[in-house]
């Protein structure tokens, strides 16, 4: 489980968030190369440039967050408290709570 202070601030969230998603590398969002770079930021969150097919694209491109007007941090405070309650989440961002978790006991 993840300690709710964990959530505290946005600019942790995101970079839970950030963690959780590229794992295995970041990758971009409209032709799955792995030739990115950091390309500035989108508020709170890391923003990449695909080098082959020159999108750009942030942590929060092709999640259920990209077009959430409730930032991630409130989503994962929902989803930890189903969490809590229930042992399960029917939360769509749930499987990436779950990378978060298996990032963070990593
Ligand atoms: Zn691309």
């Amino acid at each position: 489980m993840i300690p709710l202070d964990v959530f505290g601030s946005e600019s942790i969230a995101a970079d839970l968030l950030e963690q959780a998603r590229w794992r295995d590398g970041v990758e971009c969002s409209r032709c799955r190369s792995d030739r990115t770079v950091k390309n500035g930021s989108y508020g709170p969150f890391q923003r990449y440039l695909c080098k082959n097919c020159d999108q750009t694209f942030n942590d929060k491109t092709g999640t259920i967050f990209a077009h959430s007007k409730i930032a991630p941090r409130k989503w994962l405070f929902s989803i930890e408290r189903d969490t809590i309650t229930f042992g399960v989440s029917s939360h769509p961002a749930f499987p990436l709570y779950q990378r978060a978790l298996t990032f963070m006991n990593a």
